[in-house]
């Protein structure tokens, strides 16, 4: 059997359902809930509202708990989220609008406060402080993992000097959801985050992973895709990847081809909305031997030696690093 206030957190669950749960999931889910419920051990609830109310759970220790919180499919939350959700004495969040609209779908009330490594100094202040006072203490971002490409990593590490506990409560993660549904090597990956807007500066970066050997994965926006594949088909070199869009959403999609017509489609197609993955293979196995890969430049020297360089990256996939260099030297050498 389960318990009356369980039972009420489920009525209130499947009330809420429709709003809460629009982005492509079953509809029986709210019934889910309640199988889930009446397959857990019969307890005394302790008054907790909401989806993850599972009886008591013992107070969280005190201590900092690094909380995953879903991307899009608000069913992608564990349940021992909730839990901490519900039970520490605190929640900060990135912004507490986005963080209070999330609590409520989960019929979650705590205690919230802002937080954004940016900020000044207080909030990270008044966190120690609730930490030396024995508090536990939860840290969200706007959707989620905190500390990837989210504020934490200043307060995670301040806390560990002042000799607090942290404990991450894992979850979603759009570059490791991304990275999953690629096709590409999952062995040794790299992840980048978001590459410096502006051109110099995202090629700056692109030079310098170009030779190691791993996947890379790359938080992007709609409108700067184009560009940005462009950059990496000429940097990198055409190199296999994907584009993963709107994961866990109504209009998730993954497109995978090679970085040079990922980067046409997208300057046709004009930017996609919402949000953006870049999954790109490690460079190419097929090594271009010195002999070959002068050869093709000699041919192409005329258009000058960027030009050159860049076409070489593009047609044999070596990066566009070694390609310049190799062109500099022919064309001094001519
Ligand atoms: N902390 C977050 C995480 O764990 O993934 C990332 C936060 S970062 C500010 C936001 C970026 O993550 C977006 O611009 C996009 O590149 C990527 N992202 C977040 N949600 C996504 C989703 N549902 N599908 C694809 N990319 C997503």
């Amino acid at each position: 059997m389960v318990g009356d206030v369980a039972h009420a957190a489920i009525s209130a669950a499947k009330e809420s359902a429709i709003p809460v749960f629009t982005l492509g999931v079953r509809r029986v889910r709210a019934d889910d809930c309640l199988v889930m419920s009446k397959s857990l051990p019969e307890t005394e609830t302790d008054g907790r509202e909401g989806i993850g109310a599972r009886g008591p759970s013992p107070p969280p220790e005190p201590g900092l708990y690094v909380v995953a919180t879903p991307i899009g499919n608000l069913r992608d939350i564990s349940l021992r989220a909730l839990d901490i959700l519900a039970g520490v004495s605190r929640v900060y969040a990135e912004d507490t609008r986005v963080a209070r609209k999330l609590l409520d779908a989960y019929g979650l009330k705590p205690w919230l406060g802002a937080y954004h490594d940016h900020s000044d100094e207080s909030a990270r202040r008044e966190i120690l402080e609730a930490l030396a006072a024995g508090e536990s203490v939860a840290l969200i971002s706007d959707a989620g993992t905190p500390l990837i490409s989210d504020p934490g990593f200043k307060l995670v590490r301040a806390a560990i000097e002042a000799g607090f506990k942290v404990v991450p409560i894992p979850g979603a993660c759009a570059a490791l959801a991304g990275l999953v549904a690629s096709g590409m090597a999952t062995d040794r990956f790299m992840f980048l985050g978001f590459l410096p807007a502006k051109q110099v500066g995202r090629r700056t970066a692109l030079e310098g992973v170009a030779d190691i050997d791993a996947t890379l994965v790359v938080y992007e926006s709609g409108p700067r895709l184009a560009d940005s594949l462009a950059d990496m088909a000429d940097i990198l070199g055409d190199r296999p990847a994907a584009i993963a869009r709107e994961l866990t959403k109504l209009f998730e999609e993954t497109r995978r081809s090679a970085l040079a017509a990922l980067a046409a489609h997208y300057s046709g197609a004009g930017p996609p909305k919402g949000e953006i993955v870049i999954v790109i293979g490690p460079p190419l196995r097929t090594k271009v031997s010195d002999d070959a890969l002068d050869a093709f430049l000699v041919s192409h020297l005329s258009g000058g030696v960027k030009a050159a360089a860049s076409e070489a990256a593009r047609a044999l996939g070596v990066p566009r690093k070694r390609a310049y260099a190799r062109a500099l030297a022919l064309r001094d050498n001519v």
